[in-house]
Formats: structure tokens, sequence, C-alpha cells
């Protein structure tokens, strides 16, 4: 892979979208399907690359970033592994009776089969769950294991003992000394509404007793049956897994020391007479007509299951023939799972609203006609952003097709009216919370308030991060107090946090507050009257406006009122200098891009991104008033860098594996105050790596580039001896 720092923004945007559908590929196959295509090392690979690229392409993280959602780490899970001794295997998907014959055909031609030889197909439907693998030995549990990857799993012995349908103990004298028992970890449907009611009302009681007020937005629930079922299974304290109503079913075996029958039907009956559920749809089939028509069976039963189903599994009968047709990849040739489409329904779009984001994001969300899909009722719809309106063509009124597959939140597939002349759909051009503009930036489809520090959607968010530890790091100001000063009222906006003083009796009056703790919170404020500009900066949560962004232009302008001078003189520039008609968009980039660094003074790592959020911001009315209120109440001093005088000053450092006594942060906070460049990855420009315990590629390149390399006690010598 080529490094970050020789990418061009265009080769790493291009990368990054690579990465996103990648990864959620990876993951929907992990979640969805359990059926993952690559090894979690692999999968972890991915993430690092995309981590790297974003940070060092802050400017190009999308959205859909891998970064902002939970992958499926299975090295973060606190279980313990367990190799298993057979693979467990995923399964090749059929889609329409095209593909089952095709799949049958395949295994005729495979066997070399006469045309008159039936083959046993062994038919049940496919139950949404959680893999896990059960070891026998005489007769006796001793351990559960989920998929995992196929090869190695996480170890839950102690949480499946909660599970009435999996048996303790085998009774019957013949079982074989070893044996795996394999099937699906699942949760009924009812159990899983009941459960996601149960953590609402915990919740809500929670937040009685505590006095605050209760989000039901920020209850955490789960999506599915299934993400219900994996997140109760894998659990460190099986008490938990234990008040979970968790069900199993079986749907074959793993590493056995005998299999005492000849075909898969009758080894299914075996182990139910074991004690394990298996699907009430086994059966044994002799046709492809037979197959489907006990595919549309399963299928016209769905909707009254209490369990999800997303298919129906056939496999080889014969194990003689499932051993001579062995596997392709991780998939097994004698079975194969034949899916159910998505479900879709039909109805109206009775409204789009926009909904803003914490982060100002402007969603619409399509307001529909109720309708039955797959036996649930959908009432509103995503859709996405002003691009997903425009392609789609919906308007208020239109008639459209709604989708709704797996967990996925229901989706527009169709405009019936798409075709019938009328006014198109206006995406607001202002922010429906706070009336300031709402705007996307140039290559960007989300559409963004622009209100940032006077959007109420926005505003406790960027209060948290106003006072959170890397911007004014205003000690003892946590979220609730924010919230709960916000909802009084007394926190409109940054500069109010200093006019608390004000409010001394109020805070007092407030059930757990004392004059101690409130004299705390007064004194903690008080200090940051005179607030390092950097951090101010960083603090007003400027997008592309980061930390490193805001110490790099604090060090150019030195006092923090020429920002807006800069910002209002890049916003003429712009207005004044727009992309030539022969222009072509890079040579025109460029210039902007020099423009940027010309007027902010800052030439490394800076440039018409950041410029124009700079100049947007200062732009908005209510942004300057903003500006200006906290101005009154805050003199940061002009910025200066001391540098040390050190032996790592100019130079650029990496650091990678492990650090023990000190965090990633501290260590690169370390590596500024000592006048170097903290990176964070290796390239030729790098002058040292200091690599902790575990470091992987980026200790091998440097190795490779002839790159001096210390260890975390070398670093430590460094700063000591620099004071
Ligand atoms: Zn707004």
């Amino acid at each position: 892979m080529s490094d970050t720092e020789k990418l061009t923004e265009a080769d790493a945007a291009n990368e990054l979208m690579r990465l996103a559908r990648e990864i959620a590929k990876h993951d929907k196959l992990y979640h969805a399907n359990d059926a993952p295509e690559i090894t979690d090392q692999e999968y972890d690979a991915l993430v690092r690359r995309n981590r790297e690229l974003e940070e060092a392409f802050p400017r190009l993280v999308r959205d859909d970033s891998p970064s902002k959602k939970v992958g499926h780490e299975i090295a973060a899970s606190p279980l313990s592994k367990v190799a298993h001794e057979v693979r467990m295997m995923s399964l090749d998907n059929g889609f329409n009776r095209e593909e089952v014959e095709e799949w049958t055909q395949r295994v005729r031609r495979f066997l070399s089969l006469d045309e008159n030889e039936t083959v046993a197909i062994t038919a049940e439907d496919k139950i949404d769950g959680l893999s896990c693998s059960l070891r026998y030995e005489q007769g006796k549990l001793v351990r559960a294991a989920t998929r995992g990857d196929g090869q190695v799993g996480e170890d839950v012995t102690p949480n499946v003992a909660f599970i009435a349908d999996i048996p303790q103990q085998i009774d019957d004298p013949n079982v074989p000394d070893v044996f795996e028992v394999r099937g699906e970890v699942y949760m009924s449907k009812q159990d899983f509404t009941a459960l996601n009611v149960a953590l609402l009302d915990a919740a809500k009681t929670d937040a009685a007793e505590k006095g605050e007020d209760f989000d039901p937005a920020r209850v955490r629930q789960f999506a599915n049956p299934r993400n219900a079922a994996a997140g109760s299974l894998r659990q460190k304290d099986a008490s938990v897994t234990a008040k979970r109503p968790l069900k199993f079913w079986a749907y074959g075996w793993g590493a056995a020391s005998d299999v005492p029958n000849a075909s898969q039907h009758d080894m299914m009956r075996l182990i139910e007479a074991w004690g394990f559920p298996v699907s009430p749809f086994l059966t044994v089939t002799d046709s492809v007509d037979a197959m489907i028509a006990h595919y549309d069976e399963i299928g016209r039963q769905r909707p009254d299951l209490g369990y999800e189903i997303d298919g129906v599994v056939y496999k080889v009968d014969r194990l003689d023939w499932q051993q001579r047709l062995g596997s392709v990849g991780k998939a097994p040739r004698w079975a194969l799972a034949h899916k159910f489409p998505a479900e879709r329904a039909e109805t109206t779009l009775e409204a789009i609203d926009i909904q803003v984001g914490r982060t100002g994001k402007l969603t619409p969300v399509g307001r529909l006609a109720p309708v039955l899909v797959g036996g649930v009722t959908v009432t509103n719809v995503t859709l996405h952003n002003r691009d997903e309106i425009e392609r789609l063509g919906v308007r208020p009124g239109d008639r459209i097709v709604v989708q709704r597959a797996g967990d996925v939140i229901p989706q527009v597939v169709e405009n019936l009216t798409g075709d019938i002349e009328r006014e198109p759909y206006l995406f607001p051009a202002n922010c429906p919370e706070c009336e300031s503009e709402a705007v996307a930036e140039d290559d960007e489809v989300d559409v963004r308030c622009t209100g940032g520090l006077i959007c109420p959607a926005q505003r406790i968010q960027r209060l948290e991060h106003f006072v959170s530890r890397k911007a004014l790091d205003i000690e003892g100001f946590g979220t609730k107090t924010i919230e709960q000063f916000f909802a009084l009222g007394w926190l409109e906006s940054p500069a109010d946090i200093f006019r608390l003083r004000e409010r001394r009796e109020d805070i007092l009056a407030l059930e757990g507050w004392q004059d101690k703790s409130v004299d705390n919170l007064l004194v903690a404020v008080e200090e940051k009257r005179a607030p390092d500009a950097a951090r101010l900066l960083f603090g007003l949560g400027i997008r592309h406006v980061g930390e490193t962004t805001s110490r790099d232009l604090m060090k150019a302008l030195g006092d923090i009122s020429e920002l807006r001078v800069a910002a209002e003189k890049f916003f003429t520039y712009r207005a004044e200098n727009p992309q030539g008609e022969d222009e072509k968009a890079s040579p025109f980039k460029a210039r902007v891009d020099q423009a940027a660094k010309d007027i902010f003074g800052v030439t490394d790592g800076f440039g018409a991104t950041a410029a124009h959020s700079l100049a947007d911001f200062f732009h908005e009315a209510h942004n300057v008033t903003v500006w200006q209120d906290l101005m009154s109440q805050v003199r940061p001093p002009h910025y200066e860098v001391e540098t040390l005088d050190s032996p790592v000053a100019g130079k650029t450092v990496v650091f990678t594996g492990k650090l023990e006594t000190m965090s990633r942060d501290e260590a690169k906070a370390q590596a500024e105050r000592l006048g170097a460049k903290a990176s964070g990855s290796v390239s030729a420009k790098t002058d040292l790596l200091v690599a902790g315990p575990g470091a992987g590629s980026k200790l091998k390149k440097a190795e490779a580039l002839g790159i001096e390399v210390i260890d975390e006690a070398g670093w430590a010598d460094i700063v000591a001896a620099a004071g």
C-alpha cells in the first residue's frame, strides 16, 4: 500500500470510499449473515488503514465512515478464544429457482450421477441467530463456542448453562466419545420486543431515581432479535445472559469421534432424540420442485413464526456424498441457503420531515401512511439526504414502494408516481431548528446547519466539547451539569459559562449542590478566563478546525482576534476569485489552497477546506454574535509556543505499539512540546520511531527505511533530558 503522505486527496478519497464499502460489506457478512469472508486480522487491517487515512486526511472523513460505527473487532471482546477443531462453515446463497437448480446440477455433475439417480436433499428454515458449537465429551457438555471467524470463536460455556434448550448432559449410552452439536442461539420475536421494553423501562426508572430527564433516544436497545441474541450471549458476566430468554436449535455437527448414521436427516433426528430442538420444518425432498414447494410453504408461514428466519437451507442428505463433495473456500459444496427476498409494500409518502442531528447534519425522514411490511408496521423511512430525494424524485403525496431487509431501517425502493409532473420537493436552505443557513460542502452529499453554537439541536454537544479536556478543560463541568444548566436556560452559548458566577445562589438552590461544589466549579471556570488561544479555537468546534489546525493557526496568527480578520479576508478572496471558465478543477483547488495558506499564514497541513469552513463560520451572523459575546468574557493571551531545546526539535516522530506509562495523546503532546512533529504514519520523512510492545507494520517499515527506532524508555529519557 502506498504511504498516506504520498497520496493525493483524490486517491485518498477513492480509497476511503472503497474501504467504507468493503468494511460495511464485511460487517454485514459478520453481523447480518454471521458468515464472515475474511479473518479478523484481515478485517482489522482494513479498519486500521481506514483510520490511518482519516488521520492523514481529516476533511475526507465520510459520513458513512466505518470509524463511526462499532465494528466486529473480535479482539476487543473480553471473552477468551476457542479454536474450532472442525471449521464452522458459511453457506453459499441462492436467490431464485434457477440458482437452486444450478446448485443441484453442480452436485450431480460433481458426483457424476446418472440422470435417473435421485438426490435426497434436506430442507429446513434458516433461523436468524448466532451460530454456536457445543462440544460434548462422554456425553457431558465441556465447551460452548461462538462461530467467530469460523476457525476461532469465543468461549461462552458459562453463558449457555442458562439456555434451557441446551442439555448439559446427553443421556444416551451410545453417544460418541466426542461430539460437537452445532446450531443457532436465537431470541423469539416476542422476547425481543419484551427485552427492549424492559431496557427502556429500566432506563426510565434509573433516570427518575437520579432526578435526570429521560431521553428515550439515548437508551441502548437492540436493533433486531439476532443482535439481541448475540449481545445477550456474548457477555463476560454470565449472570446477564441468565436473565435473557435465549433459545437454541441444532442444524448440524462439527468434530465427532463417530457419526452413527449415514444421512443428514437421520443424524438430525438422533440429535433431536438427544434433547436438542431442531427446525420444525426439517424434511427430506427428492426434487427441485419439492424443494421450492417447501420453500414457498415456509415463506407463507414466515410472518406468523415466532422467530426471524431469512431463508431455507438445503443439504445433500447422504453423508458419504457430503464427504466427496467437500467444500470450496469456506462453504461446503453440499449445502445452499435459499434466501427470502427483501420484504416490500406499497404506501403513501405523507410528509418529509427534516431532523437535525447533534453534529448539525440535516436528515430527511419520510412519514408514511402506516403499512405492514413483513409483519412489522412501518411509519417512517429514511431518505438519507438531499441527493437521495432527488434521485427518487419523491414529493409528499407520492405512492412509493418501501422495503425492509433484515435490521436495515426501511427504505424507499421505488417511486410509483415519479413520472407525473409536479413541483419537485425543495430541500430546505435553512435549518428547521435555528433558521441558520444549511449548506453542503463541495463534494459532500450531506447538508449541514451552519448555526453550530446557536442551533438547539447542536448546542449541548457543542458546549460539552467546549469545556472538554482537549478544549478549555474546565474541571468538574460534566455532561449532566451542562444538560441541567441548559434546561434551566442558563447556558445558551459558551460565553454564558463565564456568567455563571452571577448565578451562584441559583446553583446553590439546586438539589445536589453545596457551597464547596459550586465554588469548585466557579473557580475552575475563572481559571479559564485567560485561556490558551488554540484550545479556545478548538473548543468552538468549527468543522475541519481540529486540535492541530487550531494550534497551527494560532502559531501563525498570534492573536485570536486576527482569526476573524483572516476569515473575512478569505471570504472576500473567495467571492472575488471564482473558478475561471477554462480552469480545471485541480489547478483551481491548488490556487485556493495557496490563497488559504497565504491569508492564514499556515503553510503546512492547511488548505482550502479549513479556510472555507472558517469563512463560513464568521459569515454567519449568529456565530459572530456568539463570538463577540465570548470575546467579551475571555482574554486569551498572545499565543506563543514555547519549545524546549531538545534533540528531537524539528524532527518527525511516530509512535507505534502499546505505550505503557503514558497515553498516545500524552506522548504526542510531549513530542510537540519538544519541538517535534508527531505523525501517524512512517515515511521517508520520519526521523524517529518510538515502538512499544506489539508494534507491527510501522516498525517493519521503519527498519526497512533505516529509521532510528527506540523504545518507550528511550523516549522517556529524551523527555527527561529536555526537562
Ligand atoms: Zn440549526
